[in-house]
C-alpha cells in the first residue's frame, strides 16, 4: 500500500529517485537528504504506516513483526557500515511536537557528530 502524497511512498515506487543502501522486499534504507550527523541513514518499510503510533493501533492488527524486523536490519545496516564503533543513535520521531515532519514511520541512524 502507498499514499499518493507521500514522499517516502514515491522513493519507494521510484518516482522520486533515491539511492539505496540497502533494500529487500520490505524495507529500504537510504542516506537523509539534509544529515545532522556525519552518516545519517533513514530505514523505511516499504508498507506505508504514519507513525509508529498507528503501527501499534488501540482496535486492530499491530505492526508488531514488521517493527521487530526494522530494529534487526538496522542493527545489520549499522554493522555493514561500521557505525559501531564509534557508536549510533536510532531515532524514531512520532507526531509533529515529537519532530516528525514525513509522516510514513521510518528509523533514523545517525553517527558520528551525533
Ligand atoms: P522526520 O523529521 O519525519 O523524523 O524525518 C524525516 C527525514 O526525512 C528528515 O530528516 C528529512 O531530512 C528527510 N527527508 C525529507 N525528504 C527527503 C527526501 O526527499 N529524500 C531523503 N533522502 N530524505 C528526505
Ligand atoms: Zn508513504
Amino acid at each position: 500500500m502507498s499514499s499518493i502524497d507521500c514522499i517516502f511512498c514515491k522513493i519507494i515506487t521510484g518516482l522520486i529517485p533515491s539511492p539505496r543502501i540497502f533494500e529487500d522486499d520490505q524495507f529500504i534504507c537510504i542516506r537523509d537528504i539534509q544529515p545532522q550527523a556525519k552518516i545519517h541513514l533513514l530505514l523505511i518499510p516499504k508498507h506505508h504506516v504514519a507513525s509508529l503510533d498507528e503501527a501499534f493501533p488501540t482496535q486492530g492488527v499491530s505492526y508488531s513483526t514488521m517493527l521487530a524486523r526494522m530494529m534487526e536490519l538496522s542493527v545489520q545496516i549499522a554493522r555493514e557500515n561500521h557505525l559501531l564503533p564509534p557508536g549510533y543513535r536510532s531515532v524514531i520521531n512520532t507526531g509533529k511536537g515529537g519532530g516528525q515532519t514525513v509522516f510514513h514511520l521510518h528509523l533514523h541512524l545517525l553517527s558520528g557528530d551525533v
